[in-house]
């Protein structure tokens, strides 16, 4: 087995790091010594050096399974950029043959592939024409029903990967509850002592979550109190727009769209400007954020419950990732519950018991009055202390809050 003196190196010369974060070396040591694992980290964690090093390493090709096309060619940008030999087969990518051939001769340290390979035969050819060191699954809470993403090309994988019965796995998530984590186990064939998780609490964000009365009034006066740069969720794209433009004209900061729906040169120049800026304000739907590594972002708000208490948990941890004090604020009412409610009796049976589930714990959630952080790393699997110290329900708890904000508590109730 390596000791740390030889893995240091490694990745150094590879990354420019200096040392490992959290668990990382626990879970790249796991990896060498071939015990297949589930790592379930944070956003913003490091998961993709845990395969990334190993692979390296290894003799062979680690197969990585990641879910979209966008977030495989980020992943082997940045790869490539570290000198790892990577390259990705999927129908975006002309250079298949190329791949192929570099695969076979054991010229790749990393093949990205898109989950609906796992199922065609010429696929699992492919792989026996070579050499396999690791396989790395990405957003393996994808195999899941219980989490919030399902890709049933993700169920797939168990077959291929046990005809490969002797190539160590490692799923990696950040998102899963206790029920989904045993579930993503047993799915990928994954011994229950092979997981290993991080800890989830952010202690530099501020969580507050409190009532929409007069949403636009409350934005605008958080864009006036809370410099440097922030992202605002909304539920649509109208809302997106409307917001953006009311919201500059009413704070006179810098404050851009992003949605799905804007041509894609513009939401491009957007996310830029985001990137580069030091207080600008992007108003999005959750089709912004992922694979954008901007660590001081220093608030982000909710105008609207958003779609589980994982999707709250991955959109708040955008910010503050420098460790600087950093904001999350919800703004939420009953009607958004309601709506959500609604769609459930449109889904199918196996769908709907998730997302019932989801829901009652996102209620439960924004109207429960003890501590946010408490809640939020109980529904991970920890066991925290019952008062984080900052949260709204820990700094405006009765006997710790002035007047004004046990009034504004009251009428919120
Ligand atoms: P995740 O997939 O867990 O969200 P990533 O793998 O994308 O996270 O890594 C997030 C960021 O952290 C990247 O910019 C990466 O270069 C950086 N990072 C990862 N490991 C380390 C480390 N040991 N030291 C410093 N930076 C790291
Ligand atoms: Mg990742």
């Amino acid at each position: 087995m390596l000791d740390s003196a030889e893995l240091l190196p490694a990745l150094h010369t590879t990354f420019g790091f200096s040392a490992f974060r959290g668990v990382q070396e626990q879970v790249v040591r796991r990896v060498l010594a071939g015990q297949s694992t589930l790592a379930v980290m944070p956003t913003g964690a490091g998961k993709s050096l845990t395969y990334q090093l190993p692979a390296t390493m290894m003799p062979g090709t680690c197969v990585v399974i990641s879910p979209l096309i966008a977030l495989m060619h980020d992943q082997l940008r940045s790869a490539e950029a570290n000198g790892i030999r990577a390259a990705s087969l999927t129908s975006a990518d002309s250079n298949r043959e190329e791949t192929i051939d570099r695969f076979r001769a054991g010229e790749l340290d990393l093949l990205y592939v898109a989950p609906e390979r796992a199922s065609q035969s010429h696929f699992r050819e492919l792989l026996n024409a070579g050499q396999i060191s690791l396989f790395a699954i990405d957003e393996a809470h994808c195999v899941s029903e219980w989490g919030h993403d399902f890709r049933p090309d993700y169920r797939a994988l168990r077959p291929l990967m046990d005809s490969f019965a002797q190539v160590p796995r490692l799923a990696l998530t950040a998102t899963a509850d206790a029920h989904t984590r045993a579930d993503v186990l047993a799915q990928l064939g994954i011994d229950a002592a092979g997981l290993i998780v991080a800890g989830f609490d952010r202690p530099n964000i501020r969580y507050a979550i409190r009532h929409r009365q007069g949403g636009f009034t409350q934005l605008r006066d958080l864009l006036k109190e809370q410099p440097g740069p922030g992202i605002i969720y909304a539920p649509t794209r109208r809302k997106v727009e409307d917001l953006a433009q009311k919201l500059g004209e009413a704070t006179g900061r810098r404050v851009l769209p992003y949605h799905a729906g804007l041509p894609a040169e513009q939401r491009a120049a957007n996310q830029s400007a985001f990137v580069a800026s030091e207080d600008m304000v992007m108003v999005a739907t959750v089709a912004f954020g992922m694979g954008i590594d901007k660590p001081d972002v220093r608030f982000v708000a909710h105008a609207g419950v958003p779609k589980s208490i994982e999707s709250y948990y991955q959109e708040t941890g955008r910010a503050g990732r420098d460790g600087d004090d950093s904001v999350a604020v919800m703004f939420w009412a009953p009607a958004d519950f309601v709506l959500a409610r609604e769609r459930l009796s449109e889904m199918d049976e196996s769908r709907r018991k998730g997302e019932r589930t989801r829901l009652d714990a996102l209620s439960a959630l924004v109207e429960s009055p003890s501590c946010r952080r408490a809640i939020l790393l109980r529904h991970f699997g920890e066991s925290p202390p019952e008062k984080c110290g900052n949260c709204d329900n820990c700094l405006e708890a009765p006997g710790v809050a002035d007047g004004s904000v046990v009034a504004q508590k009251l009428l919120s109730a």
